[in-house]
């Protein structure tokens, strides 16, 4: 049995990474990651892709038009989706333009 545990877990392990180096480059649909309440949609980007933006912590993909340039910047623009990174700054400035302070 755990002979056949461990092959079949093998196995699985295999078709995974296949599935996964297989699917890398092709679409698939993730949430629109923009500051809009009501906003629901999809942007659709490679897994590879979004995996790329996931590592740096300050950045989000937002469909084009979705970037709130008050507190974040557009560092890439691809067709169909744009990476920005939101700015330390903006809360910063806040505090700074507050007349109370
Ligand atoms: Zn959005």
């Amino acid at each position: 049995m755990a002979a056949n545990e461990a092959l079949f877990r093998g196995v699985n392990e295999a078709i995974e990474r296949g599935v996964w180096h297989g699917e890398e480059q092709s679409a698939a649909a993730f949430r629109c990651e923009c500051a809009r309440l009501d906003c629901n949609q999809l942007v659709s980007i490679a897994p590879g892709e979004y995996v790329l933006i996931r590592a740096y912590p300050r950045r989000f993909l937002v469909l084009p038009g979705h970037e709130n340039p008050e507190i974040e910047s557009v560092v890439e623009t691809h067709e169909g989706y744009v990476v920005v990174e939101k700015r330390d700054e903006a809360g910063e400035l806040a505090d700074a333009s507050d007349p109370r302070s």
